[in-house]
């Protein structure tokens, strides 16, 4: 089985334990509603004939809507997409979103196709799906390899069939119904959550020293928010090395820095860090914000921080899992930490269906306040039940999934 599904499926049964569910029931929350495989082909530039495979599953629909990002990666396949779009069921529930969980995606490299290719892929998987998601059945949004351009031609092909319908996709950009706040929602919401933890272990944000993998939409983001919080950004990775500062890195600095050098490797004034390195530094807290399964058995023992915020997508294997809490290390899991990019986007698909543009003030004050409650009611209800946060999530995400199945009924 891949490896992210069965450490998601092991998390599951560690709630589900807890909340009493019965083996049909898991055997119900577990299967999707459907799956989706379809040929994605196109002529390339040249002329030739390209053919990928696109996937969307739609997980569970107890909550309302599915929704969940579409992914445009070459290791994109059926169960790394089931993984993803039920992570999504859990993760709306926990936020307490009013939608259920899915997940889609081309397997294909888009560094490798031009913006006319990118445009065709995606308007041929929508003349392939677009019956089947829609904004009151299922919402796609930029996930790794798509943006907000990909959203827009998403949208676009998917009103030639449909007519004016801006909440068939979220991530849109802002000229063409985006949401203020969408690009830096993920990010300012592991900010918020690495803050909220810190607080809860009268820990001042201030001075507090961080590791961060990954530099991208999430990472940068999260740093940014971090640095205006006064923490001390130490260490830093990303797909072209690595930078340690101990005096702290200079954030805006280096945001202009890797636009133009493509990424954070040789920031001046830095040391060069190696992934390994960084997973290992004495800091109190790590984020990775890159890959997934990047902490294993083989690694979590050198971790020294106190604190580990799962801003990217399953960075924690079960093994890893365990080794840290044998350590202390308090693990805010990804379906809490990175909800704050899916509560954004249901905020744009609010505004699009009411006509009606917030401003980034208001954006930031409803995730905020999202994001600071539902810390609240997985901490409070870890300490309530002695458990880990992971498990506490787990246990509240799907408790609410499970009751709606109960309510709703077969
Ligand atoms: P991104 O493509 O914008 O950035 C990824 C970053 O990871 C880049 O800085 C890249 O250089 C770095 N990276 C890649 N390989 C690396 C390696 N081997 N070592 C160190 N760094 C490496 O992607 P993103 O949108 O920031 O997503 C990051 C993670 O967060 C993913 O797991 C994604 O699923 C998750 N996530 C993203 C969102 C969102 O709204 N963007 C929401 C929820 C979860």
């Amino acid at each position: 089985m891949h490896d992210s599904l069965t450490s998601q499926q092991a998390y599951f049964h560690q709630a589900a334990d807890i909340l009493n569910l019965s083996q049909n029931m898991r055997v119900l929350l577990l299967t999707p509603q459907r799956e989706i495989k379809v040929q994605v082909a196109i002529e390339r530039d040249n002329g030739e004939i390209a053919t990928y495979v696109g996937y969307r599953v739609q997980h569970d629909k107890s909550r309302g809507p599915m929704k969940g990002g579409l992914r445009y990666h070459p290791a994109v396949d059926a169960a790394e997409v089931l993984t993803l779009a039920t992570l999504m069921t859990w993760k709306t529930a926990v936020v307490n979103l009013p939608y259920g969980g899915a997940k889609g995606g081309i397997s294909v490299d888009p560094r490798t196709l031009s913006a006319g290719e990118l445009e065709r892929i995606t308007r041929k998987f929508v003349d392939e799906i677009h019956d089947m998601v829609g904004p009151d059945k299922d919402i796609p949004a930029p996930d790794m390899g798509t943006n907000a351009q990909v959203m827009a031609w998403f949208n676009n092909q998917y009103e030639k069939f449909h007519g004016h319908q801006p909440a068939c996709v979220t991530g849109k950009p802002v000229e063409l119904h985006g949401s203020e706040g969408r690009e830096e929602a993920t990010g300012r919401g592991v900010g918020t959550i690495t803050a909220a933890t810190l607080a809860e272990h009268r820990q001042p944000i201030k001075g507090a020293k961080i590791a961060l993998q990954g530099f991208g939409n999430v990472g940068s983001f999260a740093a940014r928010y971090l640095y205006e919080q006064r923490a001390k950004i130490v260490g830093l990775t990303d797909m072209t090395g690595g930078i340690w500062n101990p005096e702290g890195i200079a954030i805006p600095e280096l945001l202009d820095y890797a636009k133009t050098a493509g990424g954070v490797a040789d920031f001046p004034g830095c040391d060069s860090l190696t992934n390994e390195e960084l997973l290992a530094a004495d800091v109190d807290v790590l984020i990775p914000a890159a890959l997934g399964g990047v902490l294993t058995a083989a690694n979590a023992k050198s971790v020294r921080a106190k604190y580990l915020i799962e801003a990217a997508n399953g960075p924690v294997m079960p093994d890893a899992d365990e080794i840290l809490l044998a350590k202390n290390v308090v693990v805010v899991p990804d379906i809490l930490a990175n909800a704050g990019g899916v509560t954004v986007s249901y905020f744009e698909w609010v505004q699009n269906r009411q006509h009606f543009k917030w401003d980034l003030t208001h954006v930031r004050s409803q995730l905020d306040k999202i994001m600071a409650d539902s810390f609240q009611r997985v901490w409070q209800l870890a300490q309530e039940k002695k458990v880990p946060l992971r498990t506490a999530a787990y246990v509240l995400g799907i408790g609410r999934v499970a009751r709606a199945t109960t309510l709703g009924g077969i």
